[in-house]
């Protein structure tokens, strides 16, 4: 995965916390839970759940974290930043997460699936599988 450093928004403005939430969840090989985060970040002195939670929504709103819906659980964004408009492939075994661009006709075309009667507001998309460091040895 090449990360395009270009696309970092003032990662020197972070404040103290979020830099440190960011550099956790950067090095985790796996999406983190808020509570996994927490433990992580004790070391350096923060403690408070609600520190965590506020650090990593400012961090979500600047595109460089991203919120997997079905794992209650947080990734930093491969690219460094992005706009959100993303897709996620998530290894079911090991939890390896590979982040996937959606351009905005690719979002049009999910929306364009939302039935009449919810008026839609966000894609969430997100697959499930097999890496292939976790994927079984081809039988022979
Ligand atoms: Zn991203
Ligand atoms: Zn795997």
């Amino acid at each position: 995965m090449t990360v395009a450093r270009h696309h970092v928004p003032n990662e020197r403005k972070l404040s103290r916390n979020q830099g440190h939430v960011l550099s956790c969840l950067r090095k985790a090989k796996a999406p983190l839970s808020a509570y996994a985060i927490l433990d992580r970040v004790r070391v350096a002195g923060i403690s408070h759940p609600p520190t965590v939670y506020r650090a990593l929504n400012d961090l979500i709103q600047l595109g460089m974290v991203h919120r997997l819906e079905s794992r209650a659980a947080f990734v930093a964004c491969d690219h460094g930043s992005c706009n959100g408009k993303a897709a996620f492939a998530i290894c079911r075994e090991c939890g390896k997460v590979v982040e996937i661009s959606l351009n905005d006709k690719d979002e049009r075309r999910l929306l364009a699936l939302t039935p009449e009667e919810i008026a839609a507001e966000q894609v969430t998309l997100e697959i499930a599988g097999l890496c292939e460091a976790c994927r079984p040895a081809k039988a022979t």
